[in-house]
């Protein structure tokens, strides 16, 4: 299969490369396409049989569900067996946004979108693009990101097509992802609602407006021998190609023993890579530094995360040696991902 990459700049001057996605989800194909938070692979959520393409696509495990994306608010009614009070407020506060809220599914929701779980997690994206491809297609799009399941979540259209290339028909490339990193899902069927991946909505957002929010044990330490509310945070995730070793501490100690350790990985002939942040850039001697963005800016090293794991892979970089960020509003997201993508290795300073 030739794999056809179609770029929008604007959403109205383009309209026919969304209209020819549109197509190809009517006719149940699969489509990637950009969301404010990462890539999208998607297709009809309607139909079991253009869901399974999703899976085959992506290498995804069965038992991982998937978000049914939505383009307008009344949209989620006929998806849904009942729907909390707060659930409204959220909607109101976050959707269009990078929020995901889990409800109790309707009979139209095939098992295939939800693994066989009698819940469905369900998120209006902002993005121009896909609002209009979503409402184009005039049915909920069923999307996982737009990766080879295991690998670090696309946030550009190249990275789609180096992980898809011959597996997919069409990739919408509408930019790079403002976010960087997959959206908050938020569990409204426990007893208090309960994020089980933080994202860019996060939890002091969510708990500002709920007065009390749950987050789950697994986020920032693996899922070992307890039943799983999230499926995908089991898998090894977020993968680059290169190993990853999160190193924790205070910030000078921080710097002097990635500098020894880098030191070290050089000397065995291993190329290092170096996940800085503004303020230690400058006190690495070796090895290719990324800047994630100032660790007063936490939102900018979210969307940054993703692409310097796959620079690091574009460098051939054997080992990446990142620096532990504190886990107060997007550092949550970051240390869930990075902690994912390290196999939870963390070396204390
Ligand atoms: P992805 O879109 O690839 O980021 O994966 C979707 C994420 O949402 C995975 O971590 C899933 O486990 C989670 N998810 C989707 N549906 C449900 C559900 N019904 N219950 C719990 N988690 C869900
Ligand atoms: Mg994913």
């Amino acid at each position: 299969m030739k794999t056809k990459v179609l770029k929008i700049s604007d959403v109205e001057s383009d309209c026919s490369a969304i209209l020819e996605a549109a197509r190809l989800i009517r006719d149940g194909e699969v489509v990637a396409f950009p969301t404010e938070t990462v890539y999208g692979l998607g297709a009809n959520a309607l139909d079991a049989s253009a869901v399974h393409k999703i899976f085959e696509a992506k290498g995804r495990p069965s038992d991982n569900p998937l978000i049914v994306h939505i383009s307008k608010r009344r949209d989620v009614d006929r998806l849904v067996r009942e729907l909390p009070p707060a659930a409204s407020t959220l909607m109101e506060r976050f959707w269009p946004g990078p929020l995901t809220m889990i409800f109790r599914k309707s009979h139209l929701i095939p098992d295939a979108v939800t693994a066989g779980l009698d819940t469905v997690a369900i998120r209006m994206p902002r993005h121009p693009v896909a609002l209009k491809f979503i409402e184009c297609s005039g049915v909920p799009i069923a999307a996982p990101s737009a990766n080879r399941s295991g690998h670090t979540s696309p946030t550009m259209a190249q990275h789609v097509l180096y992980d898809l290339d011959g597996r997919i028909p069409l990739i919408l490339d509408g930019g790079r992802c403002e976010v960087g990193l997959e959206s908050t899902v938020l569990d409204m069927t426990a007893e208090v609602p309960t994020i089980l991946r933080p994202g860019g909505i996060t939890y002091e957002m969510l708990k500002e407006i709920l007065g009390e929010v749950r987050v789950d044990a697994g986020t920032l330490k693996p899922i070992e021998g307890r039943p799983v509310k999230s499926p995908g945070m089991k898998y090894t995730h977020y993968a680059p190609h290169a190993q990853v070793l999160v190193v924790r501490g205070e910030l000078d100690k921080m710097v002097a023993r990635i500098n020894a350790m880098a030191e070290e990985y050089a000397k065995g002939g291993m190329k290092v890579g170096i996940l800085a942040t503004q303020e230690t850039k400058d006190y690495y001697k070796e090895g290719k530094v990324l800047v994630l963005g100032s660790r007063t800016q936490l939102a900018v090293m979210a969307s940054n995360l993703f692409w310097a794991l796959r620079q690091f892979d574009d460098m051939g970089v054997d080992i990446v040696l990142a620096e532990w960020i504190e886990t107060r509003n997007e550092g949550l997201a970051i240390m869930n991902r990075m902690l994912r993508a390290a196999a939870f290795r963390v070396i204390d300073a």
